[in-house]
């Protein structure tokens, strides 16, 4: 069940600000509040998705689509494409997943090694 006041479905109403590098009408990326590298952004789609799974399932090929297509534009955007990135998804408990809206950490800007989220 998705939460309609978790974090960041306020984000994309602009109830809580955040520092944007790229918003069209289905997505929005943004500098995580906590970066664990010198890049740290996540990508969102502004669809009422839990996780990964969610996201996939029961959004069409077009939308999941063209998200994945804007995060591949804002990692060349990011100058991060020649050096590497890594993208992360946490879905669940396990996953350690804290906000429950699906999203996409963008890593990069060093070598990232055994850091992860
Ligand atoms: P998760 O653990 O759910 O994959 O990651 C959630 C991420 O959201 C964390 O990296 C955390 O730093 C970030 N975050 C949590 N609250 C905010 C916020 O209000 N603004 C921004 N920009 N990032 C946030």
């Amino acid at each position: 069940m998705y939460d309609n006041n978790n974090i960041f479905a306020k984000i994309i109403d602009g109830k809580i600000p955040c520092k944007k590098i790229y918003e069209d009408d289905d997505t929005l990326f943004f500098e995580d509040i906590n970066p664990v590298s010198k890049v740290h952004i996540l990508g969102i789609p502004k669809v009422k998705c839990v996780d990964f799974s969610d996201f996939v399932t029961n959004y069409s090929q077009d939308v999941v689509s063209n998200f994945f297509q804007k995060v591949d534009e804002v990692i060349v955007k990011l100058g991060i494409r020649e050096s590497g990135y890594r993208i992360i998804s946490n879905s669940g408990v396990d996953g350690g997943q804290e906000v429950p809206h699906f999203h996409i950490h963008i890593l990069g800007g060093e070598t990232i090694g055994a850091k992860i989220r």
